[in-house]
């Protein structure tokens, strides 16, 4: 895949106070380079050896790097000093982890499990507060915000159901811990219309921002 040909009349569509954030695994790390000559900088990588491979690559450009699929434990010390944002925050475990390692604080969204699906990842709701309690005593995680992601197949109408339902728990949690979680990661190719206009502050795009 290539970044499409149209990408800066597509860029144009985006508003400008919504962070895209381009989800780089669809392309090879020489590919990365035409992100960068269209002023993406912000890349989301979901598995850490094609993250570490552009990371090497392009150590010294800007890029803002995400770290947006699922981080498993034994494989986290690798990419945990070397991202700006995490957006896949579901664990007890994995914070210590992460406040043990770093020098300085980690930004991090805490992935939410919005439909309760066995087998998905993300904290569930009942155990949000408790999880948001824990986290809070680490001195290495900044918490960002949330991210979810929506149901495969849903109707426009349920999208806007999950999609505003996470924006619910935002502000249910800020105003429990009294503190500011401004940023909602939520939204990808099929859905981030919907994701924006239910509050979305970062939306993370693949597949439609490349061609064959
Ligand atoms: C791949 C991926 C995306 C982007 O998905 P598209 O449907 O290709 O836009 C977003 N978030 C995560 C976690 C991903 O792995």
């Amino acid at each position: 895949m290539k970044l499409r040909e149209d990408i800066d009349t597509f860029l144009n569509t985006i508003p400008h106070d919504v962070t895209l954030i381009c989800a780089s695994k669809y392309i090879a790390k020489d590919e990365v380079e035409k992100l960068l000559e269209h002023h993406i900088f912000n890349l989301g990588e979901n598995r850490v050896e094609s993250f570490l491979e552009k990371y090497y690559f392009y150590q010294h450009k800007n890029i803002v790097w995400h770290f947006i699929g699922h981080l498993q434990r034994n494989k986290a010390k690798e990419v945990i000093d070397k991202i700006d944002y995490l957006h896949s925050l579901d664990s007890i475990k994995l914070a210590q982890m992460i406040d043990k390692q770093r020098t300085s604080p980690l930004k991090c969204f805490i992935e939410v499990s919005i439909n309760e699906e066995e087998n998905k990842n993300g904290v569930y709701l009942n155990e949000l507060s408790k999880f948001i309690e824990e986290v809070l005593k680490l001195k290495n995680i900044k918490l960002v915000g949330f991210m979810m992601m929506a149901k495969a197949n849903s109707s426009d109408e349920e999208l806007k159901k999950q999609f505003s339902k996470l924006r619910i728990v935002q502000t249910e949690m800020e105003k429990k811990f009294n503190i500011s979680l401004p940023y909602l990661s939520m939204g990808m190719s099929n859905d981030y219309k919907i994701a924006i206009e239910c509050g979305a502050t970062h939306i993370r795009l693949g597949k439609i921002m490349f061609q064959n």
